[in-house]
């Protein structure tokens, strides 16, 4: 029998040994400054950084050239929303956007742009009709999340973009939890610039991307030299984009099987645990990642329960806000009551999850629910 289990992936997963194995030779061996022009260690990392690009482009159907390396999504989203918008411009999002767009929306706003941020229906997502009547007012950028981190909610965001490009605005997602977990295609989608990152993907954490279609002007925040199409700076860090590409390969080869794995154990989790009394799912059935399913244990107190869950990690809300217990943001925003979003978990499968972990946490809730139900 198990002792822990992580049902955790959506906050980060383990980096694939895989990964971890192509990395190596690029800390010691092959440890030349990509930016290097006139030797050949130079040469050697700019040629294991080209290829990386090639890889990431390749699972989001995008150019190499239209990829930029960041530090992760953080960097990516600020890059994207303070890189393009200035002062009198439009700007439209949703509530229940993770704080790594909703925190530069508010300095944004703070220093005259116009931030609307607009709600959500009760099964997480953006309804088309209210998003087209809200967009009128001609936005320079649009930015809506592609999965949810919390409820794993997939929004419209092909029809999203499309609205956004007859308004003559630009379409930005936040795709950090949707890459390598569903096919992303840049094009198809409509999608002007994209942020993701590595160690939601089983790459290497510190490293993600920012896609910017062609011909998108974006400004540098940070200026000292700069690479990445001159809009960041810094010396590169070859061995996590090194395996930052080996994880965008794996998921492209590997992710229409994954799915169906993952997906088959997070069912078989969700339906054990709403057989149990007073409880509900958060967020609509349809339209969602296969790896996540967020319960309401009604009547137990969410912070108690994560305490009764020796070895089983899981997380309430988002892993990122979780240093204040307060109600999830994203929950609150779908309408949920205070006490509702309170006693509710998050479970986040991914490719190393295995049966035994799902019995194991199948197990431990339903011991630890039982217990504590008032
Ligand atoms: N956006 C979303 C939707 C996320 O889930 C996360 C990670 N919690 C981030 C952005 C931030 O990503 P990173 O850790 O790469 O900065």
């Amino acid at each position: 029998m198990i002792q822990r289990a992580y049902l955790d992936n959506n906050a980060t997963t383990p980096t694939d040994p895989r990964v971890v194995e192509v990395m190596l030779p690029y800390f010691s061996e092959k440890f030349g400054n990509a930016s290097s022009r006139n030797h050949a260690y130079g040469w050697e990392a700019k040629e294991a950084v080209d290829h990386a690009r090639e890889q990431v482009a390749e699972l989001i159907g995008a150019n190499p050239s239209e990829i930029i390396f960041t530090s992760g999504a953080t960097e990516s989203n600020n890059l994207a929303l303070k890189g393009l918008l200035n002062k009198g411009d439009h700007f439209i999002t949703c509530t229940t956007e993770h704080k790594a767009i909703l925190d530069p929306a508010e300095s944004l706003a703070a220093k005259g742009i116009d931030v609307k941020v607009l709600s959500i229906q009760s099964d997480g997502l953006l309804e088309v009709n209210a998003f087209e009547k809200a967009i009128s007012e001609h936005p320079r950028l649009v930015s809506i999340m592609m999965a949810n981190n919390e409820t794993g909610c997939i929004q419209p965001v092909k029809e999203l973009s499309a609205i956004t490009h007859s308004n003559q605005g630009l379409f930005h997602s936040d795709a950090t939890q949707a890459v390598g977990k569903i096919p992303v295609d840049v094009n198809e989608l409509g999608i002007d610039l994209m942020s993701f990152s590595s160690h939601k993907m089983y790459g290497p954490k510190g490293i993600g991307a920012l896609y910017i279609r062609k011909g998108t002007k974006v400004g540098s925040l940070i200026e000292g030299g700069g690479h990445e199409r001159g809009i960041r700076s810094g010396t590169s860090n070859v061995p996590a984009i090194v395996g930052f590409g080996k994880a965008c390969e794996l998921c492209k080869q590997e992710m229409r099987e994954e799915t169906s794995k993952v997906k088959n154990l997070r069912d078989k989790l969700e339906q054990s645990l709403l057989s149990i009394e007073g409880t509900q799912l958060n967020g609509g059935i349809e339209n969602r990642l296969p790896n996540v399913t967020n319960i309401a244990f009604s009547g137990v107190d969410g912070e108690r329960l994560l305490l009764s869950l020796n070895g089983l990690a899981v997380s309430q809300g988002s892993a990122c806000t979780s240093a204040v217990v307060k109600p999830s943001h994203v929950l609150k925003a779908m309408g949920i009551p205070d006490h509702l979003a309170n006693s509710s978990l998050r479970f986040s499968l991914g490719r190393f999850t295995t049966e035994e972990e799902i019995d194991f946490a199948i197990e431990k809730v339903t011991a630890a629910v039982k217990k504590l139900s008032t």
